[in-house]
């Protein structure tokens, strides 16, 4: 198996974010931006695995011909070695800066009326349990919540 740069964000990661964008993670990489998008707008509705997988492999693509993004520059996440071809999450973040009920004090989620404003609000659980259904997930995969409680 050949060895090459990548991360594991860009092979197997998926960030639900605010402002409808799906992203590979939600790292800034400090000089170059981070972030890397999957979709640039996503309402929850037409996901197909098909579809999903394809947009990861553009990017996946890329590191696997010695490439990589310019927001990936330099990030601490890359690493080399013998990466994988399989189609899977291992890890999803859904952060969707939508009402969260704990409404802490320092944090800007339930304030932000730009961001609310320019988020149209999906049904996050039936993409979950879409992916669920369509075996994206292994056993391990880990579900981390922030930005807001998307179950809401
Ligand atoms: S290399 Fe860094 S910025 Fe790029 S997808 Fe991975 S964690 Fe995100
Ligand atoms: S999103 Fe997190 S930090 Fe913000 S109010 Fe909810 S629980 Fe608190």
């Amino acid at each position: 198996m050949k060895r090459f740069k990548s991360c594991n964000c860009i092979e197997h990661e998926v960030v639900l974010d605010y402002k409808n964008v799906v992203r590979h993670c939600s790292n800034h990489n400090l000089n170059f931006g981070g972030r890397p998008i999957i979709y640039d707008y996503f309402d929850g509705n037409n996901l197909t695995k098909e579809e999903f997988f394809k947009r990861k492999w553009i990017h996946r693509k890329l590191f696997r011909e010695g490439h990589s993004l310019s927001n990936c520059e330099n990030c601490i996440h890359l690493s080399e070695k013998e990466w994988g071809d399989d189609n899977y999450i291992d890890f999803i973040l859904l952060t969707p800066w939508s009402e969260c009920n704990s409404k802490c004090i320092y944090c800007p989620v339930s304030t932000d009326e730009y961001i609310k404003k320019h988020t149209k609000k999906y049904d996050v659980y039936s993409v979950i349990k879409y992916m669920a259904e369509n075996d994206f997930f292994i056993p391990e995969t880990i579900f981390d919540f922030a930005g807001g409680e998307p179950t809401l």
